[in-house]
């Protein structure tokens, strides 16, 4: 995967700005284990800026009652918009807003988000936010599944986690990114380690047969199975992708 180059030729650091009203929650789950020590190393970075830095009244007040009436609360466009242009990120980078409106969430999204220099990410609260900052500020609304949070941030969580153990450097060989899960439409095939028995239950014998074709085919077959069981429309949208134009993109 190549990043975006700085001017001098030198990769460009993949970097999340995440606009919040909860900062303290950052990085949290992101400071640990791989993603954290690649943050600590400068392999990626983290902003994360409170939207209340940018309320003007004497309360700080960010949200209000919606127009037209119903429960809750609506984060203002005004204090979100100037919160957005605090944050003065460069126009090639995404604009992501957190939302279970937006277009669910896929590994392949995450590649692209992955491979570019990381997103802005607006997390919501209450019952959500203005329309019109959406609209004004070009967010792309990006759901993590058909499920409502109280807010933005741990669907966030999920989203940088995701784009981070691609980054080059970040997992070493761990990843290898071709076997995983949805890589090729497929789920992964089951994986076992020592002991070689756990209660009662042995390791596949393929598996310690040191036969690496065998072991492929038979990872393989499974994986298939296992789509077939619990992901049908998976094999669908595989099947159509194998049949469109390779040049057509998403959408
Ligand atoms: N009333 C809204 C839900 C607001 S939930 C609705 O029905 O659409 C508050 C905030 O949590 C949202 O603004 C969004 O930022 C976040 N959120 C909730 N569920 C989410 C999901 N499935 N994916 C991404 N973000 C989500």
């Amino acid at each position: 995967m190549t990043l975006p180059v700085n001017r001098d030729g030198s990769r460009m650091t993949w970097r999340a700005t995440v606009l919040t009203l909860f900062p303290e929650m950052f990085p949290g789950p992101l400071g640990v284990s791989l993603a954290g020590k690649a943050l600590a190393s400068g392999l990626w970075a983290l902003e994360a800026c409170d939207i209340r830095a940018s309320a003007t009244d004497r309360h700080r007040s960010v949200d209000d009652t919606p127009a037209g009436g119903g429960p809750g609360m609506v984060l203002r466009a005004d204090v979100l918009a100037a919160a957005i242009d605090a944050a003065n990120v460069s126009p090639d980078r995404p604009r992501l807003l957190m939302s279970p409106r937006g277009r669910p969430l896929t590994q392949s999204r995450v590649v692209e988000l992955a491979a570019g220099p990381g997103p802005l990410i607006v997390c919501g609260r209450f019952e959500g936010i203005d329309q019109r900052v959406i609209e004004a500020r070009r967010l792309e609304e990006v759901s993590i599944g058909d499920y409502v949070l109280s807010g933005g941030e741990i669907a966030a969580f999920a989203l940088i986690d995701a784009c981070v153990r691609l980054l080059p450097g970040v997992m070493g060989k761990l990843v290898s990114g071709a076997d995983e899960s949805f890589s090729e439409g497929l789920l992964e095939y089951p994986q076992y380690t020592r002991p070689q028995e756990f209660e009662g239950q042995p390791i596949p014998e393929i598996l310690l047969s040191g036969d690496h074709a065998r072991v492929a085919a038979w990872r393989r077959a499974e994986a298939e199975a296992l789509t077939r069981a619990r992901r049908p429309d998976l094999l669908v949208a595989r099947t159509a992708d194998q049949k469109r134009p390779k040049n057509a993109t998403d959408g």
